[in-house]
């Protein structure tokens, strides 16, 4: 429970934290791009200040093989439970830059929202957990649990660092349950909690047809075209249907638990309406005798997110290509190894393949899912923070992305994992005009605090 002068604190310094938040999203922290990499060091630095000035006596910033992980522990109380809060300071790219209304790292309010690269993903929500814990902190009331953090910059690349360092068993992982902002909630109205998010396997297919380009009248009708070539293997692995063709991934699907089922079937939340609103289309698709819920927590997707090969600039060259690259990813549902599904989907395309090509598959990263149980005293904790900020009880359910790391805290510390995310379904995270409501900044603080409270024993 917090205390009144804890949600005071943070009433009253509001506009500090939004202003601090937009200083933030100014740094532009793209972990892609090497270019970046001062910048990466430069939003490491400003968080490890932030750490500092909210009286952290523990603030570190650990080098890795890739970008820093910022470290920040405050243990006070020797017979509090402690939490490990999670989250990460690098952003998505921004490109294509035409498509902001207001540039990506100028940050600008418009209507309630504040627009940025990174505000909803993950800094805005890394700032409202922060401004919660300085609340506590200055409030004159004392932390009122253990807390530890840690930040990443290589989650939008793989995450590797942090995914060695959960690995290396350090102390300084030891806690009673994991933290992580990084999700969203059904709507301003309607709260959510997460229990569940899918894994992910993401490959590279190429397919080589001749030893060089050829010219589509000379050889057009007995040479093969790689692109054509995935276009046929893609569509055989995922039919119109929506249903993935890998025998031993079908095989190795559960029916969802009975209570979920329901929910899902029910559709309270009138998902598939909104849905079609969000996307700006008519009609959903994929495998329909699952409702949108299930299809989007629950079961697996392969998706083309890109094919390069061949002639595509204006105008008109007659070539057939060499070579054809496509990026396949396949979601997972929890429980599924994305090392074995690999192994899988190659044996599909060897299979699926067309004559006369040879394709090689080539796995870029992979990540498992996790399920949540909501049977724990902080998840309780968690639901009730929030019944109190949002005047409703929240829902549970599953989220169709993929938090590798929360995966690996779940498998190594076994402790809950706990997903508070503020984001709304139309902040458009990895997209153009990426924002965070306000509202939410707001009740996203509020709620933390008073998270932190209940933990206290
Ligand atoms: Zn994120």
């Amino acid at each position: 429970m917090t205390t009144k002068a804890v949600q005071a604190y943070l009433q009253e310094h509001h506009d500090r934290f939004l202003a601090e938040l937009t200083d933030w999203l100014k740094i532009p922290s793209v972990s892609t791009s090497a270019e970046y990499a001062g910048e990466m060091r430069r939003a490491a630095a400003w968080v490890q200040e932030k750490f500092e000035s909210i009286g952290f006596p523990v603030v570190e910033i650990m080098p890795t093989a890739g970008h820093p992980l910022v470290y920040a522990e405050w243990t006070a109380h020797p017979g509090q439970p402690t939490l490990l809060i999670y989250g990460h300071y690098d952003v998505q790219p921004a490109e294509p830059l035409e498509a902001w209304l207001s540039p990506p790292f100028d940050p600008a309010i418009r209507d309630g929202n504040i627009y940025a690269r990174g505000s909803v993903d993950d800094k805005g929500q890394v700032m409202l957990v922060l401004a919660a814990l300085e609340a506590w902190s200055r409030a004159g009331c004392g932390m009122p649990i253990n807390v530890k953090v840690i930040l990443e910059g290589e989650e939008e690349t793989g995450g590797e660092s942090i995914a060695a360092w959960v690995r290396s068993g350090t102390d300084r992982l030891r806690a009673d349950a994991v933290l992580i902002c990084d999700t969203h909630m059904i709507g301003e109205k309607q709260p959510s909690l997460i229990t569940g998010l899918r894994g992910i396997l993401y490959t590279e297919i190429t397919a080589y047809g001749a030893a060089r380009d050829l010219h589509s009248g000379s050889y057009g009708g007995v040479a093969p075209n790689p692109i054509h070539a995935l276009c046929l293997l893609i569509s055989r692995l995922k039919g119109e249907d929506g249903v993935i063709r890998i025998p031993e991934l079908a095989a190795e699907l559960r029916p969802a638990p009975a209570d979920e089922k329901e929910f899902w079937n029910s559709d309270p939340l009138k998902l598939e309406e909104a849905l079609c609103r969000e996307m700006g289309v008519e009609t959903l698709v994929g495998e329909d005798k699952y409702p949108p819920l299930e299809r989007i927590g629950a079961r697996p997707t392969l998706e083309v997110h890109g094919i390069r090969g061949g002639f595509t600039d204006p105008g008109i060259k007659t070539v057939i290509p060499a070579e054809a690259t496509a990026k396949v990813s396949l979601r997972l549902p929890a429980g599924l190894k994305p090392e074995e599904v690999f192994t899988w989907l190659e044996k599909a395309v060897r299979h699926c393949s067309p004559a006369g090509h040879r394709i090689e598959v080539t796995r870029l990263n992979g990540g498992e899912g996790l399920v949540v149980s909501p049977e724990n005293p902080f998840i309780r904790a968690a639901a009730e923070a929030i019944e109190t900020t949002y005047g409703e009880k929240p829902v549970f359910m599953r989220e169709g992305g993929s938090i590798p790391v929360a995966a690996l805290f779940d498998q190594v510390l076994q402790v809950p994992v706990i997903l508070m995310g503020f984001g709304l379904p139309d902040d458009g995270p990895h997209g153009p005009n990426e924002k965070l409501s306000l509202a939410q900044f707001k009740k996203g603080m509020a709620t933390v605090a008073d998270f932190l409270g209940r933990l206290r024993q």
